[in-house]
């Protein structure tokens, strides 16, 4: 059995690493354009402002690991053409200019995703760069150190995370975003206004409701002017951050596809060829929330589906179970953590949904000391089932949101969240923890509506 792998970063490496546990005696060439695999995106922006000192750190496998778990790895090696037909592949090896064509007998998709790089005017000035990769991830950090002035195109998750990290250094950061939210896709208006209120407190330049139009040199100085509607603004270094789009085009027309080229798989990660998988940011995913395929780029997606790749190569063995697309950051020591579907999303499906809101301290005042705490939890009016999550907290609560992912996996009912067997301990929270209380306001409100018999005596219900 022969199998190719193209590209190979999260979900390659989890790919190849458990095709070759679960069946040691295939044959498995990996072709990998950069000269490097495993590189974590998601330490970029600590980097950048100096919390990991070293970019290097972010690589937590290697050719030569590969290899020696019985891999061909072909780092330097751009995989020009797939053809499914004749299930062969053409390649070209970046150093020796030499191209070949190898066949397969299964082909392994794991391109992952390009930046989404608008058709800006003067967006390829050496003063516009993108983040994704550890070459980028490298050009960003020498062109940041020699200047002061950084802006952000861009205020989804990683336009936020490198912001909050600039405004944590030296530098003079602005940010652009063409919505009049931030965070569109992770938060609703209420946690999205919290977080672009802290970024303002920390001096960020912030301009929401502004699409840039383009990039000029400044007749002013050496940097570059920020072209939008309504103005010109100078600044040093543009990082653009508007989205990640599939990098699927080498099977464009021969496997179903989104209609943005995401690949769709059924549970076993097979496309609609069965000898091609997919895995990670080439692929769509399936959202349990919504119950939808969508494109949700995300690390935990990837290592997820390649694993499954590696576990189903030869025959149906685990199914995928979907994701809730869990996610969290870090905003100046606070911790935003979200899970599911938003209010907004759900609503623009059509779904009767609302969200119960919960602020309180995370465990008692008369602690030492405590923490406020926001949870906005979204949920089905008609089928009471948790849609989703965002909390909002300066002590740790991330992982109030996996507990949350694992209800929403569950199809868990705001009944059962309200009432299901959580630890009580005055070092960590109130009797009734507060997933339990969220879900209580959520239980009551539908009491309120006149759609269930059910009230709490709770404070949080009461808060109503
Ligand atoms: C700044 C930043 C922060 C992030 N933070 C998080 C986070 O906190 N949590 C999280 O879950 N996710 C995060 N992500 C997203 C995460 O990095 C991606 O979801 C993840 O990298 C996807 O992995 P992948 O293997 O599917 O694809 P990719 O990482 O895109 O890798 C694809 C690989 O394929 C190779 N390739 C492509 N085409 C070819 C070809 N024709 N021939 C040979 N090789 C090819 C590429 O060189 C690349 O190495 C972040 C992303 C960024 C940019």
């Amino acid at each position: 059995m022969k199998v190719v792998v193209v590209g190979c970063t999260h979900a390659g490496t989890a790919a190849v690493s458990q095709m070759l546990a679960s069946h040691p005696n295939i044959d498995v060439d990996v072709y990998e354009r950069h000269d490097n695999i495993s590189f974590l995106s998601c330490g970029i922006s600590l980097f950048l402002d100096g919390r990991v000192q070293r970019l290097e750190d972010m690589f937590y496998s290697s050719p030569e690991a590969l290899t020696k778990l019985g891999a061909h790895v072909h780092v330097k090696h751009d995989v020009l053409k797939i053809d499914a037909q004749t299930q062969t592949i053409v390649v070209e090896d970046l150093v020796t200019k030499k191209v070949t064509t190898v066949a397969y007998d299964r082909l392994v998709m794991n391109t992952g995703s390009l930046v989404t790089v608008p058709p800006l005017k003067g967006i390829d000035s050496s003063r516009v760069l993108m983040c994704k990769d550890y070459d980028q991830a490298q050009q960003i950090y020498k062109t940041a150190a020699e200047n002061k002035h950084i802006t952000i195109v861009g205020a989804g998750y990683v336009g936020v995370e490198l912001t909050e990290s600039y405004a944590s250094t030296e530098h003079v950061v602005s940010l652009f975003q063409n919505h009049q939210q931030i965070l569109v896709h992770s938060v609703d208006q209420m946690l999205s206004e919290n977080i672009a209120q802290r970024l303002v407190d920390h001096d960020v330049d912030m301009h929401l409701n502004e699409r840039v139009t383009g990039f000029s040199d400044d007749p002013d100085g050496d940097g570059i002017l920020v072209e939008t509607a309504t103005g010109k603004y100078p600044t040093d270094l543009a990082i653009v951050a508007t989205g990640f789009m599939p990098n699927t085009d080498l099977l464009a027309g021969q496997v179903d596809m989104l209609p943005n080229g995401a690949i769709l798989t059924n549970d076993y990660m097979q496309s609609s060829n069965p000898n091609i998988f997919a895995a990670g940011d080439a692929c769509a995913v399936h959202f349990n929330p919504t119950n939808e395929n969508l494109y949700a780029p995300l690390a935990t997606n990837a290592v997820r589906q390649g694993t499954l790749i590696g576990l189903n190569l030869l025959e149906p063995t685990q199914k995928y179970m979907g994701t809730q697309s869990t996610s969290a950051m870090e905003i100046f020591g606070s911790t935003l953590a979200t899970t599911g579907s938003t209010l907004a999303h759900a609503q623009s499906l059509g779904i009767n949904a609302a969200t119960a809101t919960y602020e309180g301290n995370y465990r008692p005042d008369y602690m030492p000391s405590t923490a406020k705490l926001t949870i906005a939890l979204v949920y089905d009016r008609d089928s009471r089932r948790i849609l989703g999550a965002q909390l909002l907290c300066e002590h740790e609560i991330a992982q109030s949101a996996n507990a949350l992912s694992i209800c929403i996996q569950n199809k868990n009912t705001i009944d059962d969240l309200a009432f299901v067997d959580m630890l009580f301990q005055p070092n960590y929270d109130e009797p009734f923890n507060y997933l339990n209380q969220v879900a209580q306001v959520a239980v009551a409100q539908e009491c309120q509506r006149g759609r269930s018999q059910t009230h709490y005596s709770q404070q949080a219900a009461s808060e109503l």
